[in-house]
């Protein structure tokens, strides 16, 4: 039962959240899960009265959880940072989310700063966005009234703008396992003014896997902090796809260094000018690829 004069809900059970949320019908509440965005928000902009639902209390096993979903793999919206961090399943299987959580922010901020969170706040330069886009991650949303999955590159309508509808919370995501794997490239790359505490520059995700003869059978590349949000660099992608290691030429690198950069649409800020990252973009795409090439070519 909703009362005027309440402003913090700690719901325990999801039934218990997904009433409250139904209850609240069309007034205005968010969801506070670490808080490390919004209590940031709520600070800069104040809104007394405003009713807060926090997430804390939930006790929902799959919501907090790293595990399997019918042959997919499943991440909780409850999942932190340090959480993945320390995954070693997520270690071996999706290199490229470990080192984008281990980049965001601090040690004391990972602890409590959540999947949800970085995926609802929805800024260009979210280190997990940036991961999960290139791992192809869809969004499981949940309601009273429905689930339903949504991939996540049409999770997002605009900058810090979601498809999620009133009453309506991110359960958590989904990772397609594809068809399997010889070998994987898997890498997280992020550029900023200073080492820790700071918010990219440029960010990159690259996740390739390769089959068994050596060619690429999957690969995503992501590219934050250089357009209003993240984005999936498809087509610079799928010009990797179905070659093999030594098919991945000068030329080819050229393209898709080219595809990568054509798709950003960077601003001048503070950190740095639209002109510096776009090279930085580009030197870094050059950099994963020619690393992986490396890597590969020496096996
Ligand atoms: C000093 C500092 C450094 C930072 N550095 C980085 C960085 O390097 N990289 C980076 O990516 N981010 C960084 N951040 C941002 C922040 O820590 C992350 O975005 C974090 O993942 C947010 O998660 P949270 O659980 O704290 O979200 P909250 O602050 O609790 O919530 C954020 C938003 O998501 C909504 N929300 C949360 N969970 C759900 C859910 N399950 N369903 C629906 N809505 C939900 C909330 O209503 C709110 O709008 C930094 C923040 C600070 C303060």
């Amino acid at each position: 039962m909703i009362t005027p004069t309440q402003t913090l809900w700690n719901p325990r059970t999801m039934s218990e959240l997904m009433e409250t949320l139904k209850d609240f019908g069309a007034m205005p509440y968010r969801i506070l899960a670490g808080g490390t965005d919004l209590l940031l928000e709520l600070k800069r902009r104040p809104q007394p009265g405003l009713a807060v639902v926090n997430l804390g209390q939930l006790r929902d096993e799959r919501f907090g959880q790293v595990g399997l979903d019918d042959g997919a793999v499943w991440i909780g919206a409850g999942v932190t940072a340090a959480n993945l961090c320390h995954n070693e399943w997520i270690a071996k299987r999706w290199p490229v989310l470990c080192e984008a959580a281990m980049n965001l922010a601090s040690t004391q901020i990972r602890m409590v700063a959540t999947v949800g969170g970085n995926l609802v706040t929805g800024s260009p330069s979210g280190d997990l966005i940036c991961a999960l886009v290139a791992m192809g991650a869809v969004c499981r949303l949940t309601s009273t009234w429905q689930v339903h999955e949504t991939p996540i590159n049409e999770f997002y309508l605009g900058p810090r703008i979601t498809s999620l509808s009133q009453g309506e919370i991110l359960y958590g995501v989904v990772l397609p396992m594809g068809t399997g794997y010889a070998t994987m490239y898997s890498r997280f790359v992020k550029v900023g003014t200073r080492r820790a505490m700071e918010c990219s520059v440029v960010s990159v995700a690259m996740h390739v896997e390769f089959d068994e003869h050596n060619r690429i059978s999957r690969c995503g590349l992501a590219l934050g902090a250089v357009a209003p949000t993240v984005i999936d660099a498809r087509e610079a992608a799928d010009m990797l796809v179905g070659k093999q290691i030594g098919e991945i030429n000068a030329e080819l690198m050229n393209g898709v260094v080219a595809a990568a950069v054509g798709r950003a649409r960077p601003i001048s800020d503070l950190r740095a000018s639209a002109w510096y990252r776009t090279q930085v973009l580009g030197n870094v795409v050059r950099g994963l690829m020619e690393e992986m090439v490396d890597k590969y070519s020496r096996r």
